[in-house]
């Protein structure tokens, strides 16, 4: 018997990538949707509902969740305290609530994953930068995303940015006396690391890492051409999470 999936958000554009990646592993068995706007109540012979509420009484492993920022919070605890270990690449979490998640599933002993890039690229961009800020601690991050995009920065920038936070070198790095002539000039500031926004239509998801010492850069750049590059993340979490106890954010401490 496989691993039995609900995916919520089915029809969006990660939503309809992943359901199609879950019809075509024969490890995995797609067992409820989740779509508020849906005009049909099965599709390919799986049963599609309206409300979360509905998933209560079904039978499932896990709960993959591609919806909107300001769902992702109370999905995922939906799922946990249903007893789905929550997949979860919808972005928008604060730090209080990550905690929280992973406390309930820690209690509840479910697994679970919240990643805010499932592209293993981009697990790997996080790892060098991290790597590259011991000795270069003047950097900056630049997301580039689609323009439908409705939060900002990215998860991942703001994951990146944690990460080399945490292994940047102690270096001292100079108070600038620079003044933004616009508000925002300068981007968003997570620690000291500043974070720019670019949304545009044709992209997908990018995102580089700016290193400058002296006499020198270093620039390291991950590309998402395809939705297809969050697949292999996403497999790997489904299959990670069932045998799990608690919940863990980044795909990373799942690899
Ligand atoms: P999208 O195309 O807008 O898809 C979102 C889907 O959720 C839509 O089909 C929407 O339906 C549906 N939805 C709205 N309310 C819902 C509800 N109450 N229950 C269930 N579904 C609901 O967006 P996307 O590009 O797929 O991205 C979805 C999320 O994943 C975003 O937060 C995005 O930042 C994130 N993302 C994460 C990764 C990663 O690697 N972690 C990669 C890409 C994107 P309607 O359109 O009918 O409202």
């Amino acid at each position: 018997m496989g691993i039995k999936v609900i995916i919520a958000g089915y029809r969006g554009k990660m939503g309809s990538t992943t359901t199609s990646m879950v019809l075509a592993d024969p490890e995995l068995e797609l067992v409820g949707l989740l779509d508020p706007h849906t005009q049909v109540d099965q599709y390919q012979g799986i049963p599609v509902f309206k409300q979360k509420e509905d998933f209560k009484n079904l039978q499932a492993d896990v709960w993959v969740d591609f919806t909107k920022p300001e769902l992702a919070f109370e999905h995922t605890l939906f799922a946990l305290e249903n007893g789905f270990a929550p997949v979860v690449g919808t972005t928008g979490f604060s730090n209080q609530e990550i905690d929280h998640l992973v406390a309930l599933s820690a209690q509840k002993e479910i697994g679970g994953l919240i990643a805010p890039n499932f592209a293993i690229g981009a697990i790997l961009l996080m790892e060098f930068a991290a790597k590259a800020a011991q000795y270069f601690p003047n950097l900056e991050i630049i997301e580039l995303h689609h323009d439908q995009k409705k939060d900002a920065p990215s998860g991942t920038a703001l994951k990146t940015a944690q990460v080399i936070a945490e292994n940047r070198s102690n270096l001292e790095i100079k108070p600038s006396e620079e003044e933004e002539l616009i508000a925002g000039a300068r981007g968003a500031d997570y620690q000291g690391i500043h974070i720019h926004s670019v949304r545009l239509p044709g992209l997908i998801a990018h995102q580089e890492v700016l290193f400058g010492g002296p006499g020198e850069g270093l620039t390291i750049r991950h590309d998402s051409y395809d939705r297809q590059s969050f697949m292999q993340g996403v497999n790997i979490g489904i299959k990670a999470v069932v045998k799990e106890k608690q919940l863990v954010y980044g795909l990373e401490n799942l690899l």
